[in-house]
């Protein structure tokens, strides 16, 4: 079996203390082994990767910029090994794997064409001869923890900004799905990546993980993944000025209200609620319709569901995919049994499969009352909760009745109403006709309230912000 080492200090660590096997969740077989490293390695890799960063802060950014240029063709030269492996570990349909590669590479592409994204500022000062500076500085030693949903996607979008800053990061991917962090780090150093600016720490969360983002050396965490363990990260540092940038879980909802375009909204909502089998922060996991619309859209979003092929990732008829173990299945069906026996009645789904593979039907749940446990909780599962509504501005208000605020959506043809839709909504991110999954590189993404912190985007310009930290120099004569 092909093991994927992990990169401590200023080389590939070829005998870790163990290796971990990574499993395909569509077909239970083995993809791999990777490093799986004990929290004590961490002090050795923060001084090393401190050390790196030193020179590295010193390369001019617009070489920096060419590093990671060179990344994103040496990805596209090997899309179809990291499309295999990033499919098999996640059980992912090929034609979302590609999706991800292709987003990884455009990630590496974007930051290395915004080398002026660092530029400061010089004005006049209030008095004569006084003028200022500011000039954006790296942070240092980032620690960037990744979930194992988004195994390239989300890598990619902290280590392009960090590194076009000029820190050293310490990347902590999730354990169920670390090859494609491999891949990537080895596509970074055969761009010429100076030794030890990235380190690849495999291995627990809970030890390793947290390990990583508590060392005194780091400036700046970037975490990605649940609320319960980004704020027990947040906590851990309290008492400390590092730097830190939470993404977090989501509740996401589309509203759709009468005179909207029917067709084109249930296109939006079952590509955004079942893609990656609902297993994506921005998954549309709420639909909140109006009551005049309500049995049209539930009767748009079965047609399409009933379209969707469950299967093997390496199938290419397959396009919806497994969770990623069997204990999620479990949980999401808990989450679908508990609405049911609260009063909600399955119009889809509601049942795992019995096939190799940790699947769970495509579920529409009808029914939800605001207060069911499936109307507020992430389930991070192909599940859709019905609620309906009967105005516009009590579709909002839905949409505010979780802890999340990370994206919703509002169809109509109304453009008042919309306006005040989105004034209303307390979610970083709103979709007008469009899904609450598929931001863009270049748009500022990060939820609000329970879903992160609100100080610091992903994506975007906005991004080189968390990664830099800004010095105001002032000249006299
Ligand atoms: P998770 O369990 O919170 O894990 C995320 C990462 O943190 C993994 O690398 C994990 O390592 C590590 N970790 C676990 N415990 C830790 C600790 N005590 N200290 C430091 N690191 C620790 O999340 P997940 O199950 O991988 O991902 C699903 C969640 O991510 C969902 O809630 C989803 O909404 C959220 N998400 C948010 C966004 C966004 O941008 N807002 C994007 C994607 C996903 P192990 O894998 O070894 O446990
Ligand atoms: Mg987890």
């Amino acid at each position: 079996m092909t093991r994927y080492s992990a990169y401590v200090c200023q080389d590939w660590l070829e005998s870790p203390p163990s290796w971990l096997t990574v499993y395909d969740p569509s077909t239970d077989e083995a993809v791999g082994e990777i490093a799986e490293l004990q929290p004590t390695v961490v002090d050795a890799a923060a001084s090393s990767a401190a050390a790196a960063q030193r020179s590295w802060s010193r390369v001019p950014p617009a070489k920096r910029a060419e590093i990671l240029t060179r990344t994103a063709d040496l990805i596209d030269e090997r899309a179809e090994e990291f499309v295999d492996l990033l499919a098999r570990e996640g059980g992912r349909p090929q034609h979302e794997a590609r999706g991800e590669v292709a987003k990884g590479s455009t990630t590496f592409r974007y930051y290395g064409g915004l080398v002026g994204a660092l530029d400061g500022r010089a004005f006049e000062g209030g008095q004569e001869a006084l003028r200022h500076e500011t000039r954006h500085e790296p942070v240092g030693v980032v620690a960037a923890v990744t979930p194992w949903n988004v195994p390239i996607a989300s890598p990619a979008r902290k280590l392009a900004p960090a590194l076009l800053a000029g820190n050293a990061v310490l990347l902590k991917p999730a354990t169920a799905t670390p090859i494609s962090a491999h891949l990537m780090v080895r596509a970074l150093y055969d761009a010429g990546l100076p030794d030890g600016v990235v380190q690849l720490l495999t291995g627990p969360g809970g030890s390793l993980g947290r390990a990583v983002c508590i060392h005194p050396s780091v400036g700046a965490v970037s975490f990605t993944g649940s609320t319960e363990v980004g704020l027990g990260i947040q906590q851990a540092l309290a008492e400390r000025t590092t730097k830190v940038q939470l993404e977090l879980g989501g509740k996401n909802a589309a509203v759709v209200l009468p005179g909207a375009d029917l067709e084109r909204s249930a296109d939006a909502v079952v590509a955004a609620a079942f893609a990656s089998a609902g297993q994506q922060c921005t998954a549309t996991s709420r639909l909140i319709a109006h009551q005049d619309v309500a049995q049209s859209m539930v009767s748009l979003v079965g047609k399409r569901i009933d379209k969707l092929t469950l299967g093997a990732c390496t199938d290419p008829q397959t396009t919806m995919g497994p969770l990623i173990d069997d204990q999620q299945v479990t949980r999401v069906d808990g989450y679908v049994q508990r609405a049911v026996a609260e009063g909600a009645g399955i119009v889809r789904g509601g049942h795992r499969l019995e096939r190799p593979g940790n699947f769970y039907a495509p579920t529409v749940v009808a029914d939800v009352g605001p207060g069911f446990e499936l109307a507020r909780e992430e389930v991070f599962g192909p599940v859709l909760a019905v609620l309906t509504t009967d105005t516009a501005e009590a579709a909002a208000e839905l949409v505010n009745d979780t802890s999340y605020g990370l994206s919703c959506a509002v169809h109509t043809r109304d453009l008042a109403e919309a306006h005040q839709f989105v004034s209303r909504v307390d979610c970083g991110v709103v979709a007008v006709n469009g899904a609450t999954a598929g931001v863009e590189l270049s748009a500022p993404f990060g939820g609000f309230k329970d879903s992160g912190t609100t100080s610091s985007k992903e994506h975007g310009p906005e991004s080189m912000d968390f990664y830099t930290r800004t010095k105001l120099v002032s000249w006299r004569w």
